[in-house]
């Protein structure tokens, strides 16, 4: 027996047909019925769950900042009875989206300023991230773009593609080209054939990768011929979108397996949510069936400083406290580097617990997940460290 065994979302369930008993499965499992019928109007969610007094606000106010959407098929999981659903939770409103705490913005990593080509934002010295579209399956209610995603908000996503492609053609420094947006997989099969083709045609770009949380909303997208369509494109990778251990359904464990088994390597990025995932158990399923999902945690997130996001941010300590919890607990595969997205453009830094308690010329010792002490002499010659290592900078390193 398992420690996380005992979690009731442990195991992979269908959630089909839920709410739509009437629906055949071929019209469920094609992802345009799916789309088509998504949960976007108050009146629609009212009639499938019952709403607290603060959703309903919540959906009304959503319509000028980001847009309720939700597919049939992750609707399902949310679990009517329970208000603080974790499901629930990131993709239905609430009213408290609605306040902005002073330290929020609507571009909190500072994207907008390392746009050189609307579309396109070259942070890194040898990669950038391109917003294909401005569409998704379904809404975040986090969404660290909700400033132009959805259409609903204030700012307009213009991706001149011609443009960005003549950039990428002259910037030979840039090996690593992330697709994301929006959804890139929301793209018909023909459309994403033909982008990946023009990416892949520039020689420098060695890799290539989408970021989707298609295969956890729309499972229904990734049949065999969108499978085949990835394939031609190798190497490709894949980040996918996982917050809950009952998001990895029946069908969308099938869905990461075509795409494993189209050789597609696959990663995760969670974000750390209040009320869905700060906790050690919850997590401990989530990344226990990624791995059996030949998914492997790659980001937790800390959330973003995005506008009216107070009530879904957990604290950095808890962030901390759950890596903690999983490094030497449980396989290496499973445990996901924390980061904070820095705050006005810093880039992607990680976080961790403290294992080296003290660090100089001559060791370094540190603590095991245990809390055993170690210590490892310092390698190298100690007359060399010394003309090369300014006096004083490794005492200066005193962690604790
Ligand atoms: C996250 C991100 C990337 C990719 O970062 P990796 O650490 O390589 O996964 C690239 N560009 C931007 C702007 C990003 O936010």
């Amino acid at each position: 027996m398992h420690q996380d065994d005992q979690h009731p979302d442990k195991t992979f369930v269908s959630h089909f047909p839920g709410h739509w008993p009437g629906v055949s499965p071929e019209d469920w499992n094609d992802w345009k019925w799916q789309m088509r019928h998504r949960v976007t109007t108050v009146e629609q969610l009212e009639k499938l769950i019952p709403l607290e007094p603060g959703e309903r606000a919540g959906v009304i106010l959503s319509g000028t900042k980001l847009s309720l959407g939700v597919t049939p098929h992750f609707f399902n999981l949310i679990d009517p009875e329970n208000p603080e659903c974790p499901i629930r939770r990131q993709v239905i409103p609430r009213m408290e989206e609605a306040t902005t705490s002073p330290e929020e913005m609507a571009d909190p990593c500072g994207e907008d300023a390392h746009m050189p080509v609307e579309g396109l934002v070259h942070r890194y010295p040898d990669r950038v991230l391109f917003l294909v579209t401005d569409r998704c399956a379904s809404y975040c209610r986090y969404c660290t773009r909700s400033r132009v995603v959805s259409g609903a908000g204030d700012q307009e996503l213009h991706t001149n593609f011609e443009e960005i492609f003549r950039y990428l053609e002259k910037h030979t420094e840039v090996r690593d080209v992330l697709l994301s947006g929006g959804d890139a997989l929301l793209f018909s099969d023909e459309r994403l054939d033909y982008l990946l083709g023009r990416l892949r045609a520039i020689p420098h770009i060695e890799f290539v990768r989408i970021g989707s949380r298609v295969p956890i909303f729309l499972p229904q997208r990734v049949t065999p011929a969108l499978c085949a369509v990835l394939r031609k494109h190798h190497p490709l990778w894949m980040s996918v979108h996982v917050n809950h251990p009952r998001e990895l359904t029946v069908e969308v464990r099938d869905a990461l397996g075509r795409l494993a088994d189209h050789g597609v390597p696959l990663g995760n990025q969670s974000v750390l949510l209040r009320g869905v995932n700060d906790d050690l158990p919850t997590m401990l399923a989530l990344v226990h069936k990624l791995l059996q999902c030949r998914v492997r945690p790659y980001y937790l997130y800390q959330c973003d400083l995005i506008r009216g996001s107070a009530h879904l941010r957990a604290p950095v300590s808890k962030g901390i406290e759950i890596i903690e919890g999983l490094r030497g607990f449980t396989s290496g595969y499973a445990v996901p580097q924390f980061v904070i997205d820095a705050p006005g453009g810093g880039g992607k830094v990680p976080v961790n617990p403290g294992y080296v308690i003290y660090h100089d010329k001559e060791k370094v010792v540190f603590r095991n997940f245990e809390g055993k002490i170690f210590e490892y002499p310092e390698a190298g010659d100690p007359a060399i460290l010394q003309e090369t290592v300014p006096d004083g900078l490794f005492e200066d390193y005193i962690y604790s």
